[in-house]
């Protein structure tokens, strides 16, 4: 009896403590004790894919961008969307959005989300704000365009709706979050940045920065103040510039 009574109290003790990163029944990834060291549990892409992100862009080592990889951009469209708390980051659910095409290739929009302090830096400069506006082609294949933002008198028409309407629907459109100048941006292959870390990943971040206030970054930060993944080795990648 005894014997049972110190294997249950043991066996609570392990639950236990595993029990602070599960939800519904799975232990899941995060920004601290599950943080980006332990992705590897989650997804061995995370650390034996060789083609990462986010990176460092060194702009010294850039090389102009290959024709083929030229960004159209057609996000002007009035849309409904959902925001949502995913449990790493704020994400914007979009339906029948804009989308970009790249060599003649559709990839629509179906969501964006907001990191706390970018995640890509520039010459080692980390940003105030990134937006990761995802896009899918419909074989699957992924772009995202990122949009970085720096702390400014100026708010985001976009964010200040997403902000306070966490939970529930907005009206928006895509475009008022891309800077006016939308010609001029990094390309590179990489990876999702978080689990399950897939590669393939067209990535594009814009030259222009937008700005963001102090109120809306304190309001973002209130639910992610650290959800970005290190920079990741480039191991020989290019990183074309226009
Ligand atoms: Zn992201």
């Amino acid at each position: 009896m005894k014997k049972t009574l110190a294997s249950i109290i043991v066996f609570s003790i392990i639950l236990g403590s595993s029990a602070i990163a599960k939800e519904h029944g799975e232990i899941r990834w995060n920004y601290d004790e599950y943080g980006p060291k332990h992705w590897c549990n989650f997804s061995a892409t995370c650390k034996d894919g060789k083609a990462q992100s986010p990176i460092d862009i060194q702009t010294k080592s850039t090389i102009p961008l290959k024709p083929e990889n030229t960004l159209i951009l057609n996000e002007n469209v009035n849309v409904h969307a959902s925001v949502v708390d995913n449990g790493h980051a704020i994400q914007i659910n979009t339906a029948n959005a804009g989308k970009l095409t790249i060599n003649g290739k559709d990839y629509n929009l179906v969501q964006f989300h907001l990191h706390g302090k970018s995640e890509e830096k520039i010459n080692a400069k980390q940003y105030d704000l990134v937006a990761h506006m995802v896009h899918k082609s419909e074989d699957g294949n992924l772009s995202v365009v990122a949009v970085l933002f720096k702390q400014g008198k100026q708010e985001n028409p976009v964010l200040s709706k997403v902000i306070s309407n966490v939970g529930s629907n907005i009206e928006i459109n895509p475009e008022d979050l891309l800077p006016k100048n939308t010609d001029h941006y990094y390309h590179f292959m990489g990876s999702l940045t978080t689990p399950p870390c897939t590669e393939n990943v067209n990535w594009y971040v814009l030259k222009d920065v937008q700005s963001v206030s102090k109120a809306q970054l304190k309001a973002i930060r209130k639910y992610y103040n650290h959800n970005y993944r290190p920079v990741q080795p480039l191991n020989g990648r290019d990183v074309e510039a226009r």
